[in-house]
Order: structure tokens, then C-alpha cells, then sequence
């Protein structure tokens, strides 16, 4: 039996960062430190940081007058800013803004689109923080939102009910690659001649009436690529992420994509048995959110059964 672990598998540079000021924060804290949402769509990794004394809350309500606050990598509305500030707690002072520079780079490419006199559509997944924080930009709550590439329907809907002079689609950052490229595919193929070329990220050139610019990040993509290789080459796939983590399903749905078993775990107690009768080869991949010791644990019990 030979086991291969995707070699971008775990977290990635922003979630690393954002556990990095989380503890760092806590550390230097006498008083509670509160993280505002999930840090990162990973169960586990939530009940150590609790075990360091880190509260987490879903609700801004519960965080304190004044308390040192650590926001998530994912990125925020301005509305939350504003919020925390009636609350005393701002950047600079006690409120630690951990979001993850990439998702800040999709913030500033929606806001220079819609300056620039586009109607701006995301590809990402509505209850997502991520794109919650990207629509604020936009048009809040009333910024289309694509989920799916079967759902162009609705995109070449709600242009031809609107007059826009000028449309582009981003997405947002842990979207599938394939998944994107797909959606763009189908709607071209409904414009009847008009097409949705790529705008290149560095945005020099907004002349496009129709446009798409690639804004998955590289780390996603690399574990995208990553885990279609072990689904090329391997009977089995196990991916291990948080059952909230968008990156981590985007890898279990990459592996189905390509017919391979594959299972979708949180940690090894899941591992069965059965599963790895007769497989030669087998793949282990894990999403950003995922840290290195429950891949490590997943290796080790596979190991175990193998022998
Ligand atoms: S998945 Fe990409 S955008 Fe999200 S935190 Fe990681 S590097 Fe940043």
C-alpha cells in the first residue's frame, strides 16, 4: 500500500496567520480576547484555540465594551467595523484585523470594477463570510450571487431583465477553478455572440463590455491541482477538513468529479476499515483550514491499518 499526501495539503498562508495573531494576541492578553466568527471553518482547531482561552462569538452583540478582538481571515463588511467601533474596540487599539490579504485583494478588484461602471457578479457561496464581506461592496444584500455553474441561467436572467453598460464576474477566493471556468463556459454559450472575456487581475484594461477576472487565490488552486492528481493516480482519496470549510468540499466534490472513492473526514476515528481492502494506492489531501497534525494522525492510523 503506498500513501501519498497531496504536496499542498493544510493550511494555508492566511489561516496560518490568522491562528498566528489569534495566540499571539491571546498570549499578551491578561484580560479575554474574542474572536469574531469562526477563525477558520475547522472544529478542532476552534476547540484548542478555546482551550488557550480565546472566546469565540457569533454574534457581535456578545463581545464586551472594549474587549481585544481578533477578526477572521475571511474578510468583513464595513458594517462590522462600524459596530465594533460604537463597542470602543478599533483597529490600532484592541481590534486585530486578521484578514487574510488575498480576500483583501478581491475587496479592492469588486470596488474598482463597480467604479468603473460595472455591474459586478460573484461566484461564490451566499452564507459564506467571504462573499458576505465582498457583497458589502457591492451592493450589499442585493448583490447577485451565483452558487453553482448550473445556475448561469439565472445570470443571463438577470442580465437580460437589466440594461447594463458594462458586467463582470469575480469569485470568490476557495471556489473550484473547473467550477468557474464551467459557469463563464455556460453562460458564453447563451449570449448569443457577446462574450465574457477574462479582464486580467491587474485591471489595467476595463474597456471589456463583458469580463471575468480570476480571483480564486493561488494556495486554493494549488490544492485543487494537487488533489486532481491523486485522483488521477490513486483508488482511494481521503480528504480531511472541517465540515464548514468551503476549500476542503470543493476538494471531495474535485475527486468525485473524477469517479475515485473518496471520503470526506474530520478527523482518523472516521477511517473504516473496509475502505482500504484491495487499494493499492491511496491519496490523503486536506483543505486550508485543515492543520498538519490531523493529516498527520490520518496517515499514521491508515498506516496502521495497512499493516
Ligand atoms: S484560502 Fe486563500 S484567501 Fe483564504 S485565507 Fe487562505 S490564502 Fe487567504
Amino acid at each position: 500500500m503506498k500513501i501519498t499526501v497531496a504536496k499542498h495539503a493544510g493550511f494555508c498562508f492566511g489561516v496560518k496567520k490568522a491562528i498566528e495573531i489569534a495566540e499571539e494576541v491571546a498570549q499578551n492578553n491578561n484580560g479575554s480576547t474574542y474572536v469574531y466568527g469562526q477563525l477558520v471553518h475547522n472544529e478542532k482547531v476552534i476547540r484548542d484555540l478555546e482551550g488557550k482561552g480565546i472566546i469565540f462569538v457569533e454574534n457581535i452583540k456578545d463581545i464586551p465594551q472594549n474587549a481585544v478582538t481578533v477578526l477572521r481571515a475571511h474578510g468583513e463588511p464595513g458594517t462590522t467595523y462600524r459596530l465594533l467601533e460604537e463597542k470602543s474596540i478599533v483597529k490600532g487599539e484592541n481590534l486585530n484585523d486578521a484578514t487574510c490579504p488575498l480576500v483583501t485583494l478581491v475587496h479592492n478588484v469588486a470596488i474598482k470594477l463597480k467604479n468603473n461602471g460595472y455591474e459586478v457578479i460573484l461566484f461564490g457561496k451566499a452564507n459564506h463570510p467571504e462573499a458576505i464581506g465582498t457583497s458589502y461592496h457591492l451592493r450589499g444584500k442585493d448583490t447577485f450571487i451565483v452558487e453553482d455553474p448550473e445556475q448561469y441561467g439565472s445570470v443571463i436572467d438577470y442580465l437580460s431583465k437589466n440594461n447594463f453598460e458594462k458586467v463582470a464576474i469575480i469569485s470568490q477566493t476557495t471556489m473550484s477553478v473547473y467550477g468557474y471556468r464551467q459557469l463563464i463556459d455556460n453562460i458564453n454559450s447563451k449570449m448569443n455572440g457577446l462574450k465574457f472575456d477574462e479582464i486580467p487581475l491587474n485591471l489595467r484594461d476595463m474597456s471589456k463590455k463583458y469580463g471575468f477576472v480570476d480571483t480564486i487565490c493561488n494556495p486554493t488552486k494549488q490544492r485543487q491541482s494537487d488533489t486532481e492528481e491523486l485522483a488521477k493516480e490513486c483508488d482511494i482519496v481521503i480528504v480531511v477538513g472541517g465540515k464548514n470549510s468551503s476549500n476542503s468540499k470543493e476538494l471531495y466534490a474535485k475527486c468525485r468529479e473524477f469517479g475515485v472513492e473518496s471520503y470526506f473526514i474530520q478527523s482518523y476515528e472516521q477511517l473504516d476499515k473496509k475502505w482500504f481492502e484491495g487499494k493499492e494506492k491511496i491519496g490523503v489531501t486536506a483543505g486550508a483550514s485543515t492543520p498538519d497534525y490531523l493529516i498527520n494522525e490520518v496517515v499514521e492510523r491508515i498506516r496502521e491499518i495497512s499493516n
